[in-house]
């Protein structure tokens, strides 16, 4: 924390594609530091999605960081890649603090404080609120809770546990509406996402327990949908019961595809995205490849495959 108390510029970097656990874990520690007198700049990549707009302080995340810094903290994000255009090369120079709780992170900082424990990295700001002293206001445990409630979809996952759902507790002890931000950041979602799923739906291909479909620019263009992650979809389907593994292909601009798994409990997708360059949890995790729809999708779909049909046989990949 020292590099902290002596850092009196600090910009902190989520990851592209920002979810709640992005927003929400970067706006509460951004709360924390100007509360301590720090100068803060909160930058992503991507726009902060509309859904989360209404969280106190998102309409201060910008896009690139314009001003002088004298520290990095980058939040939720598993390797430096993630951090997108945001990361500029003239910050290598700096002190980087990566804080982050996916299995798969590749300590890409000068200090990496990575806790797979924690169900969210919401939870880890929590924690260091109270190591540094810092008071949890009302609006920072909002932005908290959400972390907390979209990467568990509710407290839903199979990773929730008792610190999950203590830390939840605590937040809404200080004046964080549950309600409020499980129904505007998870039950909520726009009528032209809905139609998308559909289609979506409509495609769905299944072989030997492995769910897949895709969202192509054709689709969001005919609906009108912006490019925003399909997280959602990808949850939902992850409910089918016959699927053991869910891929979801979201083709981008730029001949980029966005893919997201899911694996249910005993099954792990993570190693899969790490080796195709992503990361994640053991049950979510995703991957970005440059390629058009149907060889990226030849490509994860063989790895996924192969790395399930050797973990139900007990082995260990090479
Ligand atoms: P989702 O499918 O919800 O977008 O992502 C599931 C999980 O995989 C999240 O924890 C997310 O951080 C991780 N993930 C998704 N896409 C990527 C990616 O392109 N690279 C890495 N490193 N992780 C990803
Ligand atoms: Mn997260």
């Amino acid at each position: 924390m020292n590099l902290v108390d002596q850092a009196r510029q600090v910009l902190l970097i989520t990851h592209v594609s920002p979810d709640g656990d992005a927003i929400g874990s970067m706006l509460g520690l951004g709360w924390m530091l100007r509360a301590r007198g720090k100068s803060v700049t909160m930058a992503c990549e991507d726009r902060v999605p509309s859904v989360y707009r209404w969280l106190p302080g998102s309409e201060d995340i910008v896009q690139r960081c314009a001003g002088p810094c004298d520290l990095v903290v980058s939040l939720d994000c598993s390797d430096r890649r993630r951090m997108g255009t945001v990361f500029q090369p003239e910050f290598e120079s700096l002190p980087l603090i990566n804080i982050d709780h996916h299995v798969t992170n590749t300590e890409f900082g000068t200090v990496n404080w990575i806790d797979p424990s924690s169900v969210a990295t919401a939870q880890m700001i929590l924690s260091l609120a109270d190591v540094i002293g810092s008071e949890v206001t009302e609006d920072i445990a909002t932005c908290l809770l959400t972390g907390l409630v979209t990467d568990t979809r509710g407290f839903r996952t199979s990773n929730v546990d008792a610190v999950a759902l203590g830390a939840a507790l605590r937040l809404v002890e200080v004046g964080a509406s549950f309600p409020e931000v499980t129904r505007r950041s998870l039950e909520q979602r726009p009528l032209a996402s809905v139609l998308l799923w559909g289609q979506a739906i409509s495609d769905l291909h299944f072989e030997e327990g492995i769910l897949w479909t895709e969202v192509t620019q054709s689709m969001r263009n005919r609906l009108s949908v912006a490019e925003n992650g399909d997280s959602g979809l990808a949850n939902f389907l992850s409910g089918i019961r016959e699927a053991d593994v869910v891929v979801v292909f979201g083709e981008r601009k730029g001949g980029v595809i966005d893919v997201g798994m899911r694996a249910i409990p005993g099954l792990d997708v993570a190693r899969v995205a790490l080796s195709l360059g992503g990361g994640g949890h053991p049950q979510a995790a995703g991957c970005t490849l440059q390629g058009d729809l149907s060889s990226v999708r030849r490509e994860v779909l063989g790895e996924v495959q192969q790395s399930v049909k050797m973990q139900r046989e007990g082995r260990t990949e090479e």
